[in-house]
């Protein structure tokens, strides 16, 4: 029988990739939107039409509860939440209101009205934020530096209490970075990928940058939505870390973007800006996903140069067609 689910965080990156793989597994998707004063549906485009949007917030229980009741889902993706750790800084408070008391907002409405439901949580690397542990896996203590990773290591937590106090079905997904031509603007990987797009056809001179010397280990993020539903296709609950257990650094994600757009002296079309560095910034973060090797049979197939490829040449269709809108 077909299934159904509710995903929550619907307008964003993952969010958008996990409604495209339900639905073209049959799924019966239904969405939380928070209302905004402009449109946030733009992720949505081509498959907005096959979701049924329901109105809520992650900050508000009875939007919750009546979202739970309405669709009666049997799996529930919990990818709502402030995203953008630099932010979190500045709204540290509003951070743990959505990203950790959300969670357990959602697993509450869950307990009383779909007990039933499959609840994936997006859990995040940043939980082990100053860790000297390489590679972390699934045991690696958490050490969260941001108010973010504060955030999310409650939300973890609120999970593994529903499961082993509930008997529920939750599981955490303990996400690294994972990118993509939907990732938001601000982040790091996006702004190079567009800054470059629009240079490569002259509509930008250069672009400005934090840390060049920040590693991440960066993922596809509709492989991450694949892992997220395998979890919740198993027999038992469990905690999975989602990784490539590769590392480039900012500099290396900027060259390589600058070569696929063909756009010559890299350094000199580069400004380091202090403002965008962190308070906090880590350089160990890499995972080990060998758990969600063996059980889950996931292992991520997009490498670093093909990650940086497909977001650079779908920058660059954009810049093309402003490009063309401003010239007309
Ligand atoms: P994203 O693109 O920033 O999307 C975040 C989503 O959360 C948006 O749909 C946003 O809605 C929604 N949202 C924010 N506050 C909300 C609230 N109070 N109530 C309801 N919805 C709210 O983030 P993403 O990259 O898809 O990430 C999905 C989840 O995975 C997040 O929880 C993130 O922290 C986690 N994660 C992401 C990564 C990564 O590298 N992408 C890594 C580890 C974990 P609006 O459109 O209305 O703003």
């Amino acid at each position: 029988m077909a299934k159904t689910a509710l995903v929550t965080g619907i307008t964003g990156q993952d969010g958008s990739y996990i409604s495209e793989l339900l639905l073209d597994k049959d799924y019966t998707v239904y969405g939380l939107v928070r209302r905004m004063s402009t449109s946030s549906l733009i992720r949505l485009n081509v498959i907005k039409d096959k979701i049924i949007l329901l109105e809520g917030d992650l900050l508000d229980q009875p939007s919750l509860d009546q979202a739970v009741k309405i669709s009666n889902p049997d799996e529930i993706y919990n990818l709502a939440g402030p995203s953008f750790v630099a932010s979190s800084f500045k709204q540290p408070v509003l951070t743990g209101e959505v990203g950790a008391l959300g969670g357990m907002r959602l697993m509450e409405a869950s307990k009383s009205h779909a007990p039933h439901a499959r609840i994936f949580q997006a859990s995040s690397s940043e939980m082990f934020g100053g860790t000297d542990i390489v590679p972390q896996n699934e045991n690696t203590p958490f050490h969260p530096r941001t108010p973010y990773g504060i955030a999310k290591v409650y939300a973890y937590l609120a999970a593994r209490y529903y499961r082993e106090n509930y008997g529920m079905f939750v599981s955490n997904g303990i996400m690294y970075n994972h990118e993509s031509p939907r990732r938001g603007s601000e982040y790091v990987t996006r702004k190079i990928s567009i800054g470059i797009a629009r240079i490569a056809l002259g509509l930008q001179e250069y672009i400005e940058l934090g840390n060049m010397d920040a590693r991440r280990d960066w993922g596809f993020a509709p492989e991450y939505m694949d892992a997220a539903w395998r979890m919740l296709q198993q027999k038992q609950p469990d905690d999975f870390l989602i990784a490539t257990g590769e590392v480039h650094t900012v500099r290396e994600f900027y060259e390589e973007a600058c070569k696929v757009a063909g756009v010559k002296d890299p350094d000199k079309i580069v400004k380091v800006n202090i403002e965008y560095m962190r308070p906090a910034d880590f350089t160990n973060l890499r995972g080990d996903a060998t758990k969600a090797k063996q059980i889950l049979r996931w292992s991520p197939k997009v490498r670093f140069k093909d990650l940086v490829r497909i977001m650079v040449e779908e920058d660059l269709k954009l810049a093309a067609e402003e490009s063309m809108q401003k010239k007309r």
